[in-house]
């Protein structure tokens, strides 16, 4: 039986129905019993911190590794992925941050009906504040007014939550951190243009996404990972093409003309001879991941983010108390 289906019974069975047991209180109640028995929540997060700063996941691992096996010897792109590599294993090795950046950080978490987002944001903005001091996070945000840093790496929409509800029982908290650098190379672009002439169809997505690869050379710290988002406004469409991240590298697109776009893009970037960090070489891109949502008629957007070779993303389900499950990636 589901935490929150427990939690519902026991309380019924404590609470026999009476005038005063109005849904508000109830729900409350849910809350509080919800809280109280996600002990051990702080604790997986933190590891969930930990663990997706300082760990590259394997399918991104095994992804530079094959490049680096396809990159010429003795070349500067060979090198870079050798940097890259012996960068993972220290940090993994001494438990610290792959990157200096520790970047954005973004929740996404699935969770039944009735699970309190609330106490898991404050729960969840607490342990972020723990991870700065403890070192598995840099200090990383600041007041965008001021420029001031409080060394907490919380304030207004940091970190993002997206909650997502669904029919299960299951409560899964996916973690991913994005570096400034490939933020900054992300691209939005609105069909028609005319520049690339580029239309409202799939070769004019190709156009478009394929200029912001071109764009981004020598910069956002490649081999990088596209996560791209076809329709929506321009606010979703950002957020959708984020939620490509948490995809594996090696899974593919149930739909077949994305599919075919995705390893279209992926071919063709690595034969632009930009290569890791814009040194040239073989390995431009090591995946693009692509969804589509619907739009207005009257908009086509194309939104692009990039991640860097530094993609960290972990995820875990969790136990009734709160403790770590399953690791997802
Ligand atoms: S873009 Fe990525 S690899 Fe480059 S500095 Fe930022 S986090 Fe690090």
């Amino acid at each position: 039986m589901s935490q929150s289906k427990r939690s519902m019974k026991s309380i019924v069975e404590s609470h026999p129905p009476r005038a005063q047991l109005t849904p508000a209180s109830l729900l409350s109640t849910v809350s509080h019993i919800e809280r109280s028995t996600m002990r051990a929540l702080p604790d997986s997060l933190l590891e969930l911190i930990r663990r997706t700063s300082a760990e590259i996941p394997e399918d991104v691992h095994q992804a530079i590794l094959r490049s680096l096996e396809q990159e010429k010897k003795g070349t500067i792109a060979e090198s870079a992925l050798k940097l890259i590599e012996r960068n993972i294993e220290l940090a993994k090795q001494k438990s610290q941050p792959i990157c200096q950046d520790t970047g954005s950080i973004l929740f996404y978490v699935d969770c039944p009906v009735g699970f309190d987002q609330i106490q898991f944001a404050e729960t969840a903005r607490e342990t972020v504040t723990l991870a700065t001091r403890k070192g598995f996070l840099r200090q990383n945000s600041v007041d965008s007014l001021t420029g001031k840093n409080d060394g907490t790496n919380v304030g207004p929409g940091a970190p993002a939550f997206h909650f997502h509800q669904h029919r299960s029982s299951e409560v899964e908290v996916r973690l991913v951190l994005k570096g400034g650098g490939c933020e900054n190379v992300g691209a939005q672009y609105s069909l028609p243009n005319e520049a690339l002439h580029a239309n409202r169809d799939l070769n004019g997505c190709r156009k478009v996404i394929l200029d912001a690869i071109i764009q981004a050379q020598g910069k956002g710290c490649g081999p990088g990972i596209l996560g791209i988002c076809i329709g929506g406004d321009r606010a979703t469409g950002y957020e959708l093409s984020k939620t490509q991240f948490l995809r594996r590298l090696e899974d593919r697109n149930p739909h077949p003309d994305l599919d075919r776009l995705e390893q279209d893009i992926v071919n063709t970037a690595n034969e632009l001879g930009i290569g890791p960090m814009g040194f040239g070489g073989k390995t431009t891109l090591l995946g693009a991941k692509i969804c589509v949502a619907n739009r207005l008629p009257a908009s086509f957007f194309v939104s692009i983010s990039y991640m860097c070779w530094a993609y960290r993303r972990q995820g875990l389900r969790l136990s009734d108390d709160g403790s770590i499950a399953h690791w997802l990636y």
